[in-house]
């Protein structure tokens, strides 16, 4: 079963209209023949005006977060429709910085991916351990309770993109091992495979994210079960490029 790869930036609270334009009007010719999906995932203000600017082109526009609510007092909120409204295509859901700064739970993670699914939105659910929970073994555990709790309810899981994101990874420089990583990622899709169906553990999508970057991709892409990858600071650059044309 061949998976198509699938490689997505999240731009964090990065960019103005000013420098996202430019940063997607320099990639688009730089990415165009990718054997790819492409996605950059912005600030919702951004949404906008980054639909038109990647318009015509291969990248996609996705958001950050997104409500469970259609619509609602919830004062601050933007709802999957709305994000629809816009042409966003994905949105990401349970990044690691939302656990820890927002108070984002498996249960909440839940509702908002049901909620992103229902609008048509592609979600990337972000899953990963703690250092302490590495060190301590309890990696897959942690795993298991993300997947079984974020996913419950979801009818096509094919429909829904991994992210596997070790918390320890993520802005500090520091990368997980290709091993590592395709470890973790083949134990993610066994455990799809468990709470859904063999078969859908066979065409979901999983991307690996922290600290991917133009030098550690080629080795990263290259394991069996590692589909993609999810990038912050290295798609605030052309390098984002690169790594979108790990095969070439
Ligand atoms: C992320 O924000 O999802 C991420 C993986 O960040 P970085 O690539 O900067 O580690």
């Amino acid at each position: 079963m061949s998976r198509k790869p699938f490689i997505a930036g999240n731009w964090k609270m990065n960019m103005n209209v000013e420098s996202g334009k430019k940063l997607i009007k320099e990639l688009i010719p730089l990415v165009k023949d990718a054997n790819c999906d492409v996605a950059l995932c912005v600030p919702a203000i951004l949404i906008p005006e980054m639909v038109k600017a990647a318009s015509g082109s291969n990248i996609k526009i996705g958001a950050e977060n997104v409500h469970w609510a259609a619509s609602g007092a919830f004062t601050g909120e933007i709802s999957a429709d709305m994000l629809k409204d816009y042409g966003v295509e994905y949105a990401i859901i349970g990044h690691s910085e939302r656990r820890q700064y927002f108070g984002e739970t498996d249960e909440s993670v839940n509702k908002r991916t049901l909620a992103a699914l229902n609008a048509g939105l592609t979600p990337i659910v972000c899953v990963g351990e703690l250092l302490a929970e590495r060190e301590n073994g309890t990696t897959n555990d942690v795993l298991l309770k993300q997947l079984s709790v974020g996913l419950k309810g979801v009818e096509d899981v094919t429909k829904v993109v991994i992210a596997y994101e070790p918390v320890w990874a993520i802005g500090t420089g520091k990368t997980a091992t290709d091993a590592q990583a395709q470890e973790t990622i083949a134990f993610i899709r066994k455990t799809i495979g468990e709470l859904f169906c063999p078969k859908c553990a066979e065409k979901i999508v999983i991307q690996y994210g922290g600290s991917m970057n133009a030098g550690n991709c080629k080795g990263l892409m290259a394991q069996p079960d590692i589909d993609g990858g999810l990038i912050g600071g290295a798609s605030l650059k052309t390098d984002f490029a690169a790594i979108v044309n790990f095969d070439k």
